[in-house]
């Protein structure tokens, strides 16, 4: 396994590789989601790339970007465990050198949901991956269904701006007692630990509702929303949504593929989850 900090150095590599190539875009602190991204690369290409980065441009300016957990051995020993070819692990400097001053600039869809809780966070995300493209020139590129928006985001930028390159979408990957893994749970107290899976039982309730033929948006919204207000340790709901799984517009009636996803504050941590109905993400909980 190779680790390249440079993006001369990641071209020259990218060049003579064997092809196709796949791109695991990731900020480190990997866990088992992350890593089922990279197997799912593993068996679909005959080289695979790691990017780990740690985007300022898309964390505002009062969140975790200093405290955001980060350990490059770990993550390397893990990734070398996995038959990575490839880790391209840039320096901020490398991404953003003085004077860089263009952004790619996400629609509508990145308004919405995370998008109106994280001003800008989108516009940080569709540059630095568009940039993370450029350099490794990837076949495909692999995005995690635990991070819905995200997918739906960057589908439409590879789309809209031609990119040419494969997106392939993967499970979301869940803790025994349901909490969809992320570095972010790191946070959580012991207390809120035991709490959180409250996240992805109140998805489950509307899931398990549209099963049993509810259609009506308002009721699947309203059953989630209680369970979440049900428990003390969650001190806010961004949003609670039952959306189209491709424009993420609020529905009325779940007649198609939708998704319904939440985000809560948790002390100082902020959890996101989502499940998706009657789409192509049947295996939506695999792991779980
Ligand atoms: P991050 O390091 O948080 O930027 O995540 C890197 C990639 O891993 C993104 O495409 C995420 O959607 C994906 N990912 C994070 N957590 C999970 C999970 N629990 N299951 C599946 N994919 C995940």
């Amino acid at each position: 396994m190779q680790t390249l900090t440079t993006n001369t150095a990641t071209t020259q590599f990218v060049r003579s590789c064997a092809r196709p190539l796949g791109l695991v875009p990731t900020m480190g602190a990997l866990h088992e989601g992350h890593l089922a991204l990279v197997r799912r690369a593993r068996l679909e290409n005959a080289t695979v790339a790691v990017s780990i980065f740690v985007n300022p441009a898309q964390f505002g300016p009062q969140e975790d970007l200093a405290s955001y957990p980060r350990d490059m051995e770990r993550d390397s020993a893990l990734l070398e465990a996995e038959g990575v070819d490839l880790v391209y692990a840039p320096t901020p400097e490398e991404v953003y050198p003085p004077g860089f001053d263009t952004w790619v600039e996400p629609g509508a869809l990145a308004d919405r949901l995370e998008g109106a809780a994280r001003p800008g966070h989108f516009r940080g995300v569709t540059t630095v991956v568009t940039k993370l493209l450029n350099v490794v020139t990837p076949d495909r590129a692999y995005f995690g269904q635990k991070d819905g928006q995200q997918l739906a985001v960057i589908r439409q930028l590879v789309r809209d701006l031609d990119m040419g390159v494969e997106i392939v979408a993967v499970p979301t990957v869940r803790d025994a007692d349901g909490l969809a893994l992320s570095s972010r749970n790191a946070y959580l107290t012991p207390e809120q630990r035991a709490a959180a899976p409250v996240v992805y039982r109140a998805l489950s309730e509307a899931w398990d509702l549209w099963l049993h033929g509810e259609r009506d948006a308002d009721v699947l919204r309203m059953a989630a929303m209680s369970t979440l207000k049900a428990e003390p340790l969650i001190e806010d709901v961004d949003y609670l949504s039952v959306a189209d799984a491709s424009s993420l517009v609020e529905l009325e009636r779940v007649d198609g593929p939708a998704m319904i996803s939440t985000a809560v504050r948790m002390g100082k941590t902020r959890l996101i989850d989502n499940v998706v109905v009657n789409g192509d993400l049947k295996e939506f909980d695999s792991a779980f």
